[in-house]
């Protein structure tokens, strides 16, 4: 089974820079059976991009696509043969380096497309010899994600990049994050026709639609994200509106 994609529009405008980001995408939430987003929310649950692109696609009266069973497939494979996973992970991400020397692409690889695990957490093995972490078995290239989870053990792995994902009812853990040196992506409830705020928790606004390539940003900032699919009708307090904006800002 072959675990990483790339093709994701948003993330095909890194090519632009010279990056191709490879991406794994499990089945959010509990959608597999298997929990893989220990921190979600009602709201993120809800308009989770999971459904945005093709995979939010469904032939009239069916409710899943192959897109979607591929991710539940590939959740299952992680939770029911965990070293199998891993094992096929390292591989796959063996081969993109190998894809990226010959296309001249620098190759970075974000493991959480549609998840919030703590990839820190498990051992693997490359070359017969066995590292903490994915991270640690491949020094030379970047990871980054998103991540609702606070206080992750990720400082002293330099080649892993998280930007802290504010959602409806975790404002406390967006303080703590932006306390913890964090950038903050926000999903903004505006046309994609006008600008972004310019500053939103007293930070400036970065646009991070512009690329994926999170590992980039400048730091201090709250990375602005327009809201997709279902979330431009969020009703929960995870995308945050204009008239929200002119109180909070
Ligand atoms: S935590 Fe992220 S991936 Fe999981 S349901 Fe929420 S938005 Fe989707």
């Amino acid at each position: 089974m072959k675990l990483l994609s790339v093709g994701n529009p948003k993330v095909l405008k890194g090519m632009d820079q010279g990056y191709m980001t490879y991406i794994l995408h499990l089945a959010p939430a509990n959608v597999s059976g298997y929990e893989t987003c220990p921190k979600r929310t009602a709201g993120c649950t809800l308009a989770c991009l999971n459904t945005a692109g093709r995979g939010g696609m469904f032939r009239k009266g069916e409710s899943t696509n192959v897109i979607q069973e591929a991710r539940k497939r590939k959740t299952r494979f992680f939770f029911e043969n965990r070293a199998g996973f891993l094992d096929t992970l390292v591989a796959d991400i063996e081969l993109a380096i190998k894809q990226c020397a010959k296309t001249g692409f620098i190759p970075v690889f974000r493991l959480n497309g549609t998840s919030d695990i703590a990839w820190e957490k498990y051992p693997v093995v490359r070359g017969g010899v066995m590292y903490d972490n994915v991270f640690l078995a491949f020094p030379e290239v970047q990871f980054y994600d998103y991540t609702k989870i606070l206080g992750r053990k990720v400082s002293a792995i330099t080649n892993y990049h998280l930007t802290f994902s504010a959602a409806d009812g975790n404002d406390t853990d967006v303080v703590r994050a932006i306390d913890a040196g964090m950038n903050v992506a926000v999903v903004f409830g505006v046309p994609k026709s006008q600008p972004l705020p310019v500053a939103y928790l007293n930070r400036e606004v970065f646009n991070g639609d512009d690329s994926d390539l999170r590992f980039l940003d400048p730091k201090g900032v709250v990375v602005g994200l327009y809201a997709k699919g279902k979330a431009k009708k969020d009703t929960s307090g995870f995308v945050k509106f204009p008239t929200f904006l002119m109180m909070a800002a």
